[in-house]
């Protein structure tokens, strides 16, 4: 299938990404969100980050512009409708990615193909309360987008082989890798990293390391280059906390417990950068340990 226009849902951190790599490969995107406000910062967002590529001589002045013509934003999911390839890149919660895939069933193609960037959540579960689970995928971007190379394509145990190529092929007109994961909870990066991070934030819990010595100890001790709880600040808590719960559950093995201090950052809404305050502070000239 020919894909050139995509929809986005969501124009969060992810969002804003996805929208900047498609334009710039050349598709038209129409993004949409609940926040008029979210829609604005993220075309703002995307600007201001085309343009520090351009000022490093990697994008010309006329792709730029190119780029940010082609694309549009709007409060209503139901626009999306006439969209060859959906991605929903909205908040880590089933229930808010199930009422969007509802709402937009009736208004969409019926060769359209719908994708989520979920971290963590049964791609076969949401395909499954869809009219089309053979033409559903999980299209998992790194952030930040613009700059990671990998993208996890997740098959649902209903999804056929012209979907996956379709996919495949869109993920190389990005220019970017795709490695492919079963539907397994959280799937392979995060399967891998999400332990590592609650690990981190246990070891602060307990009392074995500070925010600083904690991050030290992995980046100069492992050669990551950044240390798990900058990460996850990164990441976002409240997404790091999802992606734990769902393997908690998915995987029933009480290893991916998540870390109380990890459910309180949360419950403060300190959800690490995108508030401004995780396991740093970043309302000051530098990032501050919050312990
Ligand atoms: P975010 O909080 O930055 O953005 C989520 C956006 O979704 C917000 O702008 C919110 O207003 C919007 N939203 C919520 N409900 C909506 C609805 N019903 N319709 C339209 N928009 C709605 O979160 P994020 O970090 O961009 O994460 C988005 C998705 O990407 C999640 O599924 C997350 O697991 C996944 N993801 C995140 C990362 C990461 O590092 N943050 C990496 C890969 C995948």
């Amino acid at each position: 299938m020919d894909i050139r226009t995509v929809g986005i849902v969501g124009a969060g951190q992810m969002g804003n990404g996805i929208a900047h790599v498609f334009a710039l490969a050349g598709y038209d995107v129409l993004m949409t969100d609940i926040s008029q406000d979210g829609l604005t910062k993220a075309v703002q967002l995307i600007d201001h980050n085309i343009e520090r590529q351009v000022s490093r001589g990697r994008v010309t002045a006329e792709a730029k512009a190119a780029a940010m013509a082609r694309i549009r934003t709007t409060l209503k999911l139901a626009d999306l409708g006439p969209s060859d390839l959906i991605i929903e890149a909205a908040t880590e919660r089933e229930t808010v990615k199930q009422a969007i895939f509802e709402d937009l069933l009736p208004h969409l193609k019926p060769e359209t193909i719908l994708t989520s960037n979920t971290s963590s959540i049964s791609i076969t579960r949401l395909a499954s309360r869809t009219d089309r689970p053979e033409k559903f995928m999980g299209f998992h971007f790194m952030n930040p987008v613009p700059v990671m190379q990998l993208v996890e394509l997740i098959r649902g145990i209903a999804t056929d082989e012209p979907t996956y190529r379709a996919l495949l092929g869109v993920v190389e007109k990005l220019g970017k890798t795709a490695a492919s994961s079963e539907d397994f909870p959280a799937f392979i990066v995060n399967r891998i990293l999400m332990p590592m991070i609650n690990e981190a934030v246990y070891t602060l819990y307990e009392g074995v390391g500070s925010v600083k010595s904690i991050d030290e100890a992995l980046k100069l001790g492992a050669n990551h280059p950044m240390g798990p709880l900058e990460l996850a600040d990164f990441i976002g808590l409240d997404t790091c906390l999802a992606i734990m719960n769902v393997l908690h559950e998915g995987l029933a093995d009480s290893k991916y417990r998540p870390c109380p201090l990890l459910t309180k950052y949360v419950e403060a809404g300190w959800l690490g950068r995108k508030t401004q305050r995780g396991f740093y502070d970043y309302r000051g000239e530098a990032p501050v340990p919050t312990r």
